[in-house]
């Protein structure tokens, strides 16, 4: 099989044991890419990389993470040129904006009947540096898994793999009718709902005993593969690692 840039990590990822190997993925692009604007290369100081910064600002999400990470006088030096264009285009809509009134029961919905500044606030709050990066990989990532279902010895990674979380089984879903003939779709479906369904029992089962261990009359069971059970469940509906601890420049 022709080796890709993104094979081999894609292969990683099908062996990391990991409830969702896109989690997986996901989590190496999104540490990458903080490391890559706040680590010791110091990327946010190259115009190019501060020009997207300032243009693309931050989520929530990641500026919690940014900050986790450390590097206090690089986050506030990003932050500064991010709020100095924010702040003079938010003038300039200020300036801009005149009152619609109060919207009628036959009003005009959606964008159209919005003022230009609701509308831009909208577009500055809906992107991300850290997200749109991830995006750009984890698309490639996909294309890249899609790809790799022609070989067999792949094919058996993925049906020993763990399944997915629901938000990317969700992305395989809508991907899979672009990306695969119709011979591959014949495996793809009942493989991925197998393994679904096969794992969303475990995982759940788990949780059950999780649960059931609570009870004093358990107390001298054994714990199986329970004790991290909510996060396994956490990660398996919403694709997250909640029990990862902050990504941080160097462990204190
Ligand atoms: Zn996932
Ligand atoms: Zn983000």
């Amino acid at each position: 099989m022709k080796e890709r840039i993104h094979t081999i990590p894609v292969n990683e990822a099908f062996l990391s044991g990991d409830e969702c190997p896109f989690c997986y993925l996901e989590r190496q692009v999104e540490q990458r890419v903080i490391k890559y604007t706040l680590g010791s290369g110091a990327s946010y100081m190259e115009p190019e990389v501060r020009g997207e910064t300032d243009r693309q600002g931050f989520c929530g999400a990641h500026l919690k993470k940014m900050y986790d990470f450390g590097n206090t006088l690089g986050n506030a030096l990003i932050l500064q040129t991010y709020f100095v264009g924010l702040f003079e285009e938010m003038e300039q809509e200020m300036d801009r904006f005149r009152s619609p009134g109060k919207r009628g029961l036959f009003g005009r919905k959606g964008e159209e009947g919005e003022s230009t500044l609701v509308q831009w606030m909208r577009k500055r709050q809906s992107t991300c540096y850290v997200c749109g990066k991830i995006e750009y990989n984890m698309e490639r990532y996909v294309e890249t898994f899609f790809y790799l279902i022609k070989d067999g010895e792949f094919r058996e990674r993925v049906e020993n793999s763990k399944g997915f979380c629901m938000r990317h089984f969700l992305r395989l879903m809508e991907a899979a009718p672009d990306l695969l003939p119709n011979s591959q779709l014949d495996w793809f479906y009942p493989t991925v709902f197998h393994l679904m369904k096969s794992n969303m029992a475990r995982v759940k089962g788990d949780l059950d005993w999780f649960i059931d261990k609570h009870d004093y009359r358990n107390a001298t069971a054994a714990w199986g593969n329970s004790r991290d059970a909510v996060s396994r469940t956490m990660e398996k509906l919403q694709g997250l690692h909640p029990a990862d601890p902050p990504f941080r420049s160097e462990p204190r």
